[in-house]
Parts: structure tokens; sequence; C-alpha cells
């Protein structure tokens, strides 16, 4: 659980609204049916001296593919969602900020016929400081993943969430820090908001969308940085087993950025977490979102 510290504003549906005003009605469509897709997004403190937001346009693009399997049609275009999101960070004051936009159907109408037509847009951004740099214990979730061809992981829906939330909330009760889905074939998927690697006889291997995964943004940065580092990867489906055949296990995601995994259902890796590829694409990453070296210029937008 992490608690909310509030800012200035939200925008909503095009204005900026006083954060303790930024309301909807009970009866808002997608308050009931989990109708909604949103994203995770960060700006980070550069070495400039100032704040940007990694890969916005890519956390956009994902944004709209998700809006686009829920048939809602998002009626901002990607630069004038941008244009909130750094006015907003920027209007903040100095800080690392998360964002959370948000694409639902808003009230006036009630069923599961939804009214695709009365869609809402929101953008809320908050200050965020990272998490203490520690490993993670993983539990293999008893909750399967969604399969791609039920409630699809790769459009990031809030309604989806609810396999997460179940797999997260018995892996925190049962002392983990998070859980490892598989999917019903019984491959590994991801966690509960992050993709999993795992490294053996130094190539990288991560599941491959078809095994119920979002196909997490700091995901393909990892495998870019990877790439760019020599070491090999693979995106191919996964035994559980392999697992727990590890040299290394991380996790990655927008909100925790990569974190080494020492242990799989008590089971430690292979090497001590966190290893050589884990630590080197870590600080890689981290390089990655300050701007100390960042390979592509529009991965970093900045803010002020
Ligand atoms: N999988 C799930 C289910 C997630 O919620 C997230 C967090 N957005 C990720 C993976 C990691 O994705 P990203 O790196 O784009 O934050």
């Amino acid at each position: 659980m992490s608690a909310l510290s509030p800012a200035e504003h939200i925008w909503m549906d095009g204005r900026l609204v006083a954060w303790d005003e930024a309301k909807v009605h009970v009866l808002t469509q997608s308050l009931h049916y989990g109708w909604a897709v949103y994203e995770g997004i960060r700006a980070h403190p550069t070495t400039d001296g100032g704040l940007a937001v990694f890969r916005l346009r890519d956390h956009l693009a994902r944004l709209v593919r998700s809006a686009r399997v829920y048939q809602m049609d998002i009626p901002y275009s990607a630069d004038e969602l941008a244009a909130a999101t750094t006015e907003l960070i920027a209007a903040g004051g100095g800080g690392p900020r998360y964002v959370r936009p948000l694409v639902y159907l808003g009230y006036g109408s009630m069923g599961v016929a939804l009214d695709l037509s009365a869609v809402r847009v929101t953008l809320a951004a908050w200050a965020w400081e990272d998490q203490p740099a520690r490993s993670w214990r993983l539990m293999t979730s008893s909750w399967r993943r969604n399969h791609q061809d039920t409630i699809p992981p790769l459009a990031k829906a809030t309604g989806a969430y609810l396999n997460s939330s179940l797999a997260k909330l018995a892996a925190l009760r049962a002392g983990y820090d998070d859980a490892l889905m598989l999917t019903s074939a019984g491959h590994l998927s991801e966690g509960s908001a992050a993709n999993v690697f795992v490294v053996r006889s130094g190539v990288l291997h991560t599941p491959p969308v078809q095994d119920g995964i979002l196909p997490g943004i700091t995901r393909a940065t990892v495998l870019d940085l990877a790439r760019a580092a020599g070491i090999p990867t693979l995106e191919r489906p996964l035994a559980h087993a392999e697992a727990y055949t590890a040299d290394e296990l991380f996790v990655t995601g927008t909100a925790i950025g990569v974190v080494p995994v020492e242990s799989l259902d008590d089971r430690p890796t292979a090497l001590p977490a966190p290893g050589p590829v884990t630590a080197a694409l870590r600080d890689a990453y981290q390089d990655a979102v300050t701007g100390k070296n960042t390979p592509s210029a529009d991965w970093l937008t900045p803010c002020r």
C-alpha cells in the first residue's frame, strides 16, 4: 500500500480541478464494471537538475492501445495528453512524480451493454520517492494469470487488476514481497504489477506477451539495455521450474524500477541477489531514467 500525497490539481476532461474536488458520481459506469484503462508513469530527477518523464510517448501509446482493446476513443491527442502531463508535473513543484492517466466510462447509463461514448479522461500526478533498494522474496501464486483470451493482460485495464490484487494480497499476507503468477498452462507469466526475468548462464530470459503479461515499458527498456551491453536476450515461454534453476531473478516496473529477487518460494537463486547481470541492468536503467546515460533522446521529456 502506498499513501497518496495530494497535489494541488487534477486534470479532468481538459481542465484543472482542485485535488479534493476531483470527484465522480457513484453510478459512474467504470466503477461498476471495471471498464477503464490506465497508465503508471514516472518523472525522475535528471543529472541537469531538472525533472523528466521517462518514455512518456510510449506510455501514452500503450494507453491508446489499451483503450482500443476496450473500444474507447480517447477524445484527446497524444500531444494534448503529453502537454497536460508535463504541465501538471511542472505545477507540482520539484521532486519526483508518479503520473496516473485514467480513461473511463462516465455517468449516464447503466448495464452490461456499456455506453462506450461516455469516455472520460483524467490525469493525476503526485510526489513519489524511490523505495529503499532491497531484494524481494517471491511466492508462486495459487491465482493463475488472466489469459490473453479472457481479460487480456496486454491491456492495462482496471478490472484486470482484480487478478493482480488477489495474488499480491495473498503474497503479502504470507510474508512475501510479491506473487509470481503462472499461466493456466503453468508457464511463468509475471508479478502482480511487474515483469519477470530469469538469468541463466549469462542469458536473459523473459516470458512473451502470449503468456499473460503486460508488455512493460521497463521490460522493453531492460531488453534494449541488455542487447546494448552484449547480453543475449530471449523472449520465450518459461516453465515454472526454470525459475527455480535461475542464477538470477529480477522483476521490473515503472513504480519499482529493476528489483533483484533473492528467492522464489523460499528457494534462493543460485547467485546471491543482486547477481552481476541484475546489478548491471539495474544501474543501466537508473542511468537511463536520470539522463546520465540515456540511449535515446526521446525517452526523456523534460518538465521544466
Ligand atoms: N505487469 C503488470 C501487470 C503491471 O501492472 C506493470 C506495471 N505497469 C508491469 C507489468 C510493468 O510495466 P511497466 O514497466 O510498463 O511499468
